[in-house]
């Protein structure tokens, strides 16, 4: 280091939030390679999960890196956002599922209502609908925990733009989100801006 080269500190903060949901889905593209083991997320199963909001900020609003109270669902459903806890009881579904029409079928869905539903999945970053007292999400990607938190970060970070431009909340640097499908398992999913100079 030259004798003229300063040292600058960034501080940083870091809050959290989780949310625990139960939710149904199966990954029907587990192959397990060639362990021999038996892909068994391919069938049909529950999670009770927790998912893990964070936020990074290097300075302060107000005294916080953001009130908690504006990570609740019912500030993100005022703004149409999707929030995590729209999962909690629902059988999630993925357009891309080979079975997914079937599955439909068995919620008591027409045939030409099942290919409406997964159009809209397709078309949108989501479709939700209950029939019969079962409430079905459809994404249209595979639904492992990876896929998951990025959905879900995509959605936070709407949060983040209409906070600056609503309410000229704009310390926060960057956001991630954490999906505990099981106690022992997390897939972490998070988005940084960075400039990108042309050669
Ligand atoms: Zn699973």
């Amino acid at each position: 280091m030259s004798e003229t080269a300063k040292i600058r500190n960034i501080p940083m903060w870091t809050i959290s939030k989780r949310f625990k949901v139960s939710y149904a889905h199966r990954v029907f593209n587990q192959d397990l390679l060639d362990s021999g083991m038996t892909p068994k997320c391919v069938s049909l199963h529950g999670h009770d999960s927790t998912i893990v909001y964070r936020i990074n900020a290097s300075s302060l609003h107000n005294d916080m890196v953001l009130d908690y109270t504006l990570l609740k669902k019912k500030f993100f459903d005022q703004n149409g956002i999707f929030h995590a806890e729209e999962l909690d009881h629902k059988l999630l579904l993925s357009t891309e599922d080979p079975k997914v029409k079937d599955i439909l079928l068995m919620t008591g869905v027409s045939s030409d209502e099942a290919d409406e539903l997964i159009h809209k999945a397709k078309e949108n970053e989501y479709y939700q609908f209950s029939r019969n007292g079962m409430r079905v999400i459809l994404f249209p990607f595979v639904l492992t925990a990876e896929n998951l938190s990025r959905f879900l970060c995509h959605q936070f970070l709407k949060l983040v733009n209409v906070l600056a431009e609503k309410y000229g909340i704009k310390n926060i640097d960057s956001v991630e989100v954490c999906f505990n499908e099981t106690d022992d398992t997390e897939a972490c999913y998070s988005e940084f801006e960075v400039v990108v100079v042309d050669d």
